[in-house]
């Protein structure tokens, strides 16, 4: 349990504050996080690493040179939001982009890609890494679908050492993939953890039982089997990982491995070493060379009793960058030379961005942005009822008052920033976040990355006419496919989404109308939708229903053509939408 505790609700902002207190050479508090206190270097990429508090050291006691750049700190147990995410980065990012990291979560890969299209939208080139090192969460062919677990750490420390040793965002990319690809892990639990506040904890493991297969959020493992030895714990991990080792190459892996013993909160040192023991004579009968091993604690999951096993099949890349130094809070080795990096001066503030400048072509594209919106925001509270019942069927229900919510906060949002004589760009991307911090729910985030992405068309300078609303819908389309990594059969708005896009071009290229493209490709739409009926949801929350969701289309698919079919009719009552002669003339 946690014996140490304010407001059980605070714990997390209160740790990070004395974290931020106790080590000011290293970082300093930004919203939702934390930052170096060290200017990163200009042109350098920022590598922002983050998830769930409930985890120390992971993430936010790995910033510092050769290492992170800045971390957004969640709840407990639960993803940083958007715009947690979105702030922390824009304190890192200083001219060479974002690499977002986190382990490969539902709540964490929405919250990170609905900040990575902000930043996109305003011109910040993002790369997305999910660590997915946890073999007993799905099988070695879907090792990138996995979920994230101790092998943070490794990937981590490899892409800022390939950072700090000078790689572009590319570069790091691709080398922070490499080593989550070269990565295993598997857990064992004998006692679950207990929430800061709670009396009981998340889940217990039978008497004389150990969990394998644990998560680091309380999950409780994947089975249960009889408590064995330390000894006998160590050879069912090892024997675990080493069964997805890679083949050994000229030039590649050649039997080198990191190697990671890690408690995950009341396992003590001692016990930790006894079970490394037995992992080291075991690599060394097999014919591997261990390289810089850790045994430790380096991502926890509160008091949760239970280790895990890592190891990283090293290339002499990967080795480098394992063996670079690196000058965190919770992970040191050498000293990277830093003599070049003044104090930091400021981190951002959300919600202190006055409204850029906009020409007044701009502000008149904002204006119709404006009106659409309200359009949507009408045609939602029209069918909320109709939207929830279907939502209803399969999922949670709440898909009316999601769509409701968010296209209100949505043209609220965009209202009040054309009222500051916003362009069309802000209004869009303004109106992207209050869509999916209103909303909530996975089709919030989707619609609000949607229109933070339609946003990043426009900028708030130039006029806009129907090319560019169709470019804008297309990207928004594309920011729905992109974050929430739905496939065509699935049963999702992508279902309807794509048809739609693809119609609408076809349509726009042979008439150049916009209102009849639109209203024609929401008519495809709907006929998508519907025919969703036919098929078992895959994805998003009603997926666990399975066949109930048999005979009722995807809520999600029909509100968008729903949506979509108003959006047409509402353009063909204003033809200078349509007409690109008609648009204001460019330049303030
Ligand atoms: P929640 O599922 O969080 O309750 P809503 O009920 O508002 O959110 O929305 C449900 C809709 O979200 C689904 O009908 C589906 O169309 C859409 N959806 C869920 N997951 C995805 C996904 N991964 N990609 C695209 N659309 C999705
Ligand atoms: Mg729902």
């Amino acid at each position: 349990m946690t014996f140490l505790v304010n407001d059980p609700t605070e714990f997390a902002s209160d740790a990070l504050r004395g974290y931020v207190a106790a080590h000011p050479g290293h970082v300093m508090l930004a919203h939702g996080g934390v930052v170096r206190s060290s200017e990163t270097p200009a042109g350098q990429p920022a590598l922002v690493i983050g998830g769930g508090s409930g985890h120390y050291p992971a993430f936010a006691g790995w910033i510092g040179p050769g290492m992170g750049h800045g971390a957004p700190c969640g709840n407990v147990f639960s993803s940083p939001s958007a715009s947690q995410v979105y702030s922390v980065a824009r304190s890192a990012e200083n001219g060479g982009g974002v690499v977002l990291g986190f382990g490969n979560y539902a709540g964490d890969v929405l919250h990170f890609g609905q900040a990575a299209e902000k930043l996109r939208a305003e011109g910040v080139d993002v790369r997305i890494i999910r660590v997915s090192d946890d073999i007993a969460s799905a099988p070695a062919q879907e090792h990138r679908e996995r979920r994230g677990i101790a092998g943070d750490l490794v990937v981590f420390k490899i892409a800022g050492a390939a950072i700090e040793a000078g790689a572009d965002l590319d570069e790091a990319e691709r080398v922070a993939w490499k080593a989550n690809d070269a990565t295993r892990s598997f857990g064992v639990a004998f006692e679950g953890c207990t929430l800061p506040g709670a009396g009981e904890a998340l889940f217990h493991v039978p008497a004389g039982e150990m969990a394998i297969g644990l998560g680091i959020h309380g999950e409780p493992g994947v089975r249960e089997v009889p408590m064995g030895t330390a000894q006998e714990i160590a050879d069912l991990l090892l024997s675990g990982v080493l069964e997805e080792e890679p083949e050994r190459v000229e030039g590649g892996y050649q039997g080198r491995v990191a190697v990671l013993v890690n408690g995950l909160g009341t396992v003590k040192y001692e016990e930790l070493f006894v079970v490394y023991a037995r992992v080291a004579e075991r690599l060394a009968e097999q014919g591997l060379t261990v390289v810089a091993p850790e045994v430790g604690e380096h991502v926890t999951s509160l008091d949760m009793a239970g280790l895990s096993l890592t190891v990283v099949f090293l290339d002499e890349e990967l080795e480098g960058h394992w063996l670079a130094p690196a000058d965190t809070p919770a992970f040191r080795r050498g000293a990277p030379d830093t003599t070049d990096r003044p104090a930091r001066t400021g981190v951002h503030t959300p919600g202190a961005e006055e409204v850029p400048e906009a020409s007044a072509a701009s502000q008149e594209v904002a204006g119709r942005i404006v009106a659409a919106l309200a359009v949507l925001e009408a045609t939602a509270a029209e069918h909320e009822e109709h939207f929830g019942h279907l939502d209803a069927i399969a999922g949670d229900g709440d898909h009316g008052q999601g769509m409701a919510y968010g296209t209100r906060g949505a043209a609220a949002a965009a209202r009040a920033a054309a009222e500051q004589d916003a362009g069309a760009r802000t209004v869009l991307l303004r109106a992207g976040d209050a869509w999916a911090e209103e909303a909530g729910g996975t089709s919030g985030a989707l619609w609000g990355a949607g229109l933070t992405a339609a946003g990043g068309v426009f900028d708030d300078v130039e006029g806009a006419g129907a090319d560019e609303a169709v470019a804008a819908l297309v990207a928004a389309i594309d920011a729905i496919v992109r974050l929430g990594g739905a496939a065509p059969g699935d049963k999702t708005m992508v279902d309807a989404a794509l048809p739609f896009r693809e119609a609408l071009l076809a349509e726009f290229e042979a008439t150049s109308d916009l209102a009849g493209s639109v209203r024609k490709a929401a008519a495809v739409a709907r006929e998508a939708a519907e025919a969703t009926a036919d098929i078992t949801a895959r994805r998003g929350r009603s997926k666990v229903l399975g066949d109930k969701s048999l005979g009722t289309p995807d809520p999600g698919a029909l509100s968008f053509s729903v949506l979509m079919d108003a959006l047409g009719a509402s353009f063909a009552q204003t033809p200078d939408a349509a007409d690109p002669d008609a648009q204001a003339p460019d330049g303030p």
